[in-house]
């Protein structure tokens, strides 16, 4: 479904996305590992179009993107800040990207109702964005990144801002979700645990180049250097 292909992004002279080679496959959960500054975030953005490639390419659905701008991507972007609309309510946040594809009012009402269950909000979608705390915050962010089922779905640093045991929950919830919908996921992460909970394949970066995918398995038993092991906290 995506393809990068030697995907380049220089800042000044520093270059923060080094030539990446990655495929993400229909259907598959692919999360994406390493430290800050590391070019987490630019990856994902160069994905969603909003960030133009140096050199190299991106592919979905085996077509170049270069010309074709973010809002004709069909891919969801959940940011690291959420960024939600402060003068809507819950509902108006989750409900966004389905009034702008016309759904029926009566639809979105349905599947609002669903992605709050789902985020463990229930009861919220009358209160006003500014009143949550953080993590309600992200919660209804991600809600409104799911509801209208992008075919890549993108989610950078999802539950960061969660307790443990409320991200414990919604990994579990959502690779259930994911498999149910036959979501293709590229995720940011931070939390090596959450990433071999969520993903089927596991990335892990460093200063712009991939240093290891494999799966979660591989990648735990045979990091592929020195810096993968340290990353993963083993000690040597
Ligand atoms: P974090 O885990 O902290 O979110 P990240 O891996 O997502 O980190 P990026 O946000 O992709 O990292 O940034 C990679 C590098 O590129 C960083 O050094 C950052 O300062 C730099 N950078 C990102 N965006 C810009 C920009 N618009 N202009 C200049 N430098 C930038
Ligand atoms: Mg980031």
């Amino acid at each position: 479904l995506l393809s990068l292909q030697a995907a380049t992004v220089r800042f000044g002279g520093r270059t923060v996305l080094d030539s990446v080679d990655l495929s993400v496959a229909e259907h598959e959960i692919v999360c994406v590992l390493g430290p800050s500054g590391s070019g987490k975030s630019t990856l994902l953005r160069a994905v969603a179009g909003l960030q133009p490639l140096d050199s190299g390419r991106v592919l979905l659905g085996g077509r170049d993107q270069a010309a074709v701008p973010a809002h004709k991507r069909g891919v969801g972007l959940m940011f690291q800040d959420h960024q939600l609309f402060p003068q809507r309510d819950v509902a108006g946040n989750v409900a966004f990207g389905l009034r702008m594809r016309g759904v029926s009012r009566r639809e979105q009402a349905g599947r609002v109702a669903e992605l709050l269950d789902l985020v463990g909000l229930p009861d919220a979608g009358g209160r006003a964005v500014a009143a949550l705390s953080g993590g309600e915050q992200q919660r209804v962010a991600l809600a409104r990144a799911l509801a209208p089922s992008p075919r890549l779905l993108m989610l950078d640093e999802p539950l960061g801002q969660l307790d443990r045991s409320l991200r414990e929950r919604l990994v579990v919830e959502l690779r259930e979700l994911f498999g149910r919908l036959g979501t293709t996921v590229l995720a940011v992460t931070h939390d090596q645990g959450e990433a071999f909970a969520l993903a089927d394949r596991v990335v892990v970066m460093r200063d712009g180049r991939i240093a290891q995918s494999g799966t979660p398995l591989q990648v735990w038993q045979r990091p592929a250097d020195a810096f993968v092991a340290r990353f993963l906290g083993f000690e040597n």
